[in-house]
C-alpha cells in the first residue's frame, strides 16, 4: 500500500499514513470550526497502528477536549494536526496538513446540523445533520 506524508506549518511535525482512509470528509461542527479557523474540517480517519509520526513527536501539544478526544497540533507554529480518539484507537488526521495528494476525495458533509451560517454547501456530497451512521 502506498502512503501520504504530511508536517506542519513550520515542519517541526512530519507523519505518514496509508493512502487509504476508512472515512475522508468534511466535518461543519462547531468545534472544529473552532479549533481550524475555518468554514470547516477536511478530515480522515486512520487506525491509531497505521499513524506515524515520522519527525518531531516532542513538538506535538495536545489538548485534552474531552475524555475520548485529545487534539494534537505544533506546540510552535500551532498547525491543528489530528483528533485522537482515545478509546476508540482512531485518528482523524487534518487534511491539510498533506504534502501529497490523497487518492480519495471527501464523501460528505458531516455535522451540517451545526454548520457555520456564513458558509453555503456548493457541491453534490451527500449530508448529515450529525455524524454518518
Ligand atoms: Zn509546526
Ligand atoms: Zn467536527
Amino acid at each position: 500500500m502506498s502512503h501520504l506524508t504530511g508536517s506542519c506549518l513550520c515542519g517541526a511535525v512530519k507523519i505518514r499514513v496509508p493512502d487509504e482512509f476508512p472515512f475522508m470528509g468534511n466535518c461543519h461542527c462547531s468545534e472544529c470550526r473552532k479549533w481550524t479557523g475555518s468554514a470547516y474540517s477536511s478530515a480522515a480517519m486512520v487506525d491509531a497502528g497505521d499513524f506515524e509520526v515520522t519527525q518531531g513527536e516532542e513538538a506535538i501539544s495536545t489538548y485534552q477536549k474531552t475524555d475520548e478526544t485529545d487534539l494534537g497540533f505544533c506546540k510552535h507554529c500551532g498547525s491543528s494536526l489530528y483528533s485522537k480518539k482515545v478509546n476508540r484507537g482512531k485518528y482523524i488526521i487534518r487534511l491539510g496538513i498533506l504534502d501529497d495528494t490523497p487518492t480519495q476525495r471527501p464523501a460528505a458533509h458531516i455535522f451540517v446540523g451545526s454548520k457555520a451560517p456564513w458558509y453555503e454547501i456548493s457541491d453534490g456530497l451527500q449530508q448529515f445533520e450529525e455524524g454518518p451512521n
